[in-house]
């Protein structure tokens, strides 16, 4: 049983969704064309991200995994190779594919994640962890680790966009190294649950859309109509029981006094009054209300 580090981030969000992306994958939901539309975003500007690492050489995946560990194992141990993309490592069943490595002095390497959002996430600290973990126990000595995402500030002058300007890079090295002993706890946790006959109970709730939007949301959730509170951005746990202990399930019934965020009593005013507004939020949050998402 390997797990991918998709895999593991699929699991640092619910057990239940890991399980089921690797026993019962048929009972996903079908792709969300603006979910491959934000992933195909993602690898444009990872490509983007690469030439500011020239002479840089991307692992050959078309040979399968196993072929790719080893093409990264010779790329490592040649030392006229200034930066690896993509570049595959194993241990102990954990797969993980590396954005960017670079070569540092005395055989330490930098270790290079990129995002195309436009600002650090909590979960890219797991992510970049778990690579971390990886490349260590794999003999790599990754001396530094960053985070690469975009510049919100960055306006584009002429018609190619200049990755020294459009990206910012952000050292996680100490609060990566912090997650290591949570980090080999979450893995032995996983490993336990795919090895069980039936998926673990994990009851719904805000995790089921953060940090992004389960496909196994409408397997798990009954369908809920479209007005449900529960469809509100970022909503806490607890006010979503303060709401249902006051039998309010509609966002259209939420009173006018209760607490919510700037941002969700927008929605809430653009259900409640039919009128659409525009506005600007993360990426990831649940569907289908009456207003416009724009990708932060
Ligand atoms: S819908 Fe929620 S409870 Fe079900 S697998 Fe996904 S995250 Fe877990």
């Amino acid at each position: 049983m390997r797990i991918s580090k998709t895999k593991f981030m699929a699991g640092v969000q619910c057990l239940k969704r890991l399980y089921l992306q690797v026993h019962q994958p048929e009972l996903s939901a079908e792709p969300d064309p603006a979910a491959e539309m934000i992933i195909e975003q993602g690898y444009e500007v990872g490509l983007l991200a690469r030439q500011l690492f020239p002479g840089g050489i991307e692992v050959n995946v078309l040979g399968g995994l196993e072929a790719a560990i080893r093409s990264t194992r010779e790329l490592v141990a040649n030392p006229a190779v200034p930066a690896i993309f993509e570049g595959a490592f194993e241990h102990q069943g954990t797969v993980v594919k590396a954005d960017i490595l670079q070569r540092r002095k005395e055989n330490c390497w930098r270790l290079v994640e990129v995002k195309s959002t436009a600002d650090l996430k909590e979960h890219h600290l797991e992510d970049v962890a778990i690579q971390s973990h990886v490349l260590s126990h794999s003999g790599l000595d990754v001396s530094s680790i960053w985070l690469a995402h975009i510049n919100r500030s960055y306006v584009l002058a002429g018609e190619t966009v200049d990755p020294r300007q459009f990206f910012l890079f952000r050292n996680l090295t100490h609060r990566v190294q912090n997650l290591q002993p949570a980090l080999v706890f979450q893995l032995r946790s996983q490993f336990r649950i795919l090895a069980m006959p039936t998926p673990p109970e994990v009851p719904t709730g805000p995790h089921c859309i953060n940090p992004v939007v389960c496909e196994f949301f409408y397997h798990c959730n009954t369908p809920k109509p479209n007005d449900h509170i529960g469809y509100l951005p970022r909503l806490h746990a607890s006010a979503m029981e303060q709401l249902e202990g006051m039998g309010v399930e509609s966002i259209h019934d939420i009173p006018d006094d209760f607490e919510l965020s700037e941002f969700q009593r927008r929605v809430c005013d653009a259900m409640q009054t039919g009128q659409s507004w525009f506005g600007v939020v993360n990426a990831g949050l649940i569907p289908p209300l009456k207003v416009y998402h724009v990708q932060e």
